[in-house]
């Protein structure tokens, strides 16, 4: 393309609220073939609230509760964002807490009033020997209504489980359909669990799922469609998702993200609506051409 119609596709697609931060991914943009949504606050509104909170026999609710909420104060996921909230809305009042880990990808630990606390999945509890089988089956439910459910153990012994729930965004459903009218497979990552992660993208209407995917894995899986010789874009928001930003042919960071996300991608979506994403991609098309 001519630097002049370069110039004007990207003040075209500004006004949009697409950023390309140089006219090469704006003409790179029409060749993309595949698309890689973070499902956390890209596909969905990445606000979770707590919607349930279990406890075995013998454990009482609220002591349970001000003790999750006591770990979890230290973490900064969104997930802890929400359990904390919910907590405090029920008017429970949290406590210190000692030798806080946060373990990537699992969950969390920390000493509260002498007791060991841990907050994650099913690995983390077969990590610290915890016996939580009893429990998975009704995770697995709240997880096929598309919750994130998290276990809870005490001293090593399974105590209960909090869940939370995510919406996606009004026009998740749209953009992907969008995609896929222009032949773009659209597959959906995250570290959360696989069956939370396709209930949620049933309702996107995506239906390629990568799930448990580890931080430091998503770049990973961009380099693994790279090599079978697809051009990918890659759209995410956190911290997590800098390396495959980075990584990707196209990277594509959602504005109302960290700004982590939007150092490592190309391109920035200033509105957190995933139609920008089909919109950069005719903005590229015309742009290539206006060469000719
Ligand atoms: P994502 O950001 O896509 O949810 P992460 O890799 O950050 O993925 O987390 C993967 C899983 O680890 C979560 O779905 C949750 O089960 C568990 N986890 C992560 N952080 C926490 C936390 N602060 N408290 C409890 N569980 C957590
Ligand atoms: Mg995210």
């Amino acid at each position: 393309a001519t630097p002049t119609s370069i110039m004007a596709g990207s003040g075209r697609a500004a006004e949009l609220g697409i950023l390309f931060k140089g006219g090469e991914h704006l003409e790179a943009t029409h060749r993309i073939q595949t698309i890689i949504l973070d499902k956390t606050g890209t596909v969905t509104n990445g606000k979770p609230e707590l919607t349930d909170v279990i406890t075995t026999s013998g454990t009482q609710e609220d002591s349970f509760l001000r003790l999750v909420g006591s770990v979890e104060r230290n973490s900064e996921h969104p997930l802890a964002e929400a359990i904390v909230k919910g907590i405090k809305e029920r008017g429970i009042e949290l406590l210190e807490t000692e030798q806080f880990e946060a373990i990537p990808g699992y969950g969390v630990r920390a000493i509260v009033e002498g007791k060991e606390l841990l907050v994650g999945t099913r690995k983390l509890m077969v990590q610290y020997g915890v016996n939580a089988e009893d429990a998975f089956e009704m995770m697995s439910r709240l997880e096929e209504a598309g919750k994130t459910s998290m276990l809870v153990a005490i001293d090593g012994t399974y105590a209960g489980m909090v869940a939370v729930a995510d919406t996606i965004k009004d026009t998740s459903k749209e953009a992907v359909a969008r995609l896929k009218n222009l032949g773009i497979e659209v597959i959906m990552i995250t570290g959360d669990n696989e069956r939370t992660a396709k209930a949620i993208a049933a309702q996107a209407g995506i239906d390629q799922v990568l799930a448990e995917v580890l931080p430091e894995g998503k770049a990973a899986e961009v380099k693994k469609l790279q090599a079978a010789g697809k051009k990918v874009a890659m759209v995410g928001d956190g911290i997590n998702d800098a390396p495959a930003l980075a990584t990707a042919d196209i990277g594509m960071a959602v504005g109302t993200g960290t700004d982590v996300a939007m150092e490592a991608a190309d391109v920035t979506l200033m509105r957190g609506d995933l139609n920008s994403i089909p919109d950069a991609i005719f903005m590229s098309k015309r742009t290539m051409a206006n060469i000719k």
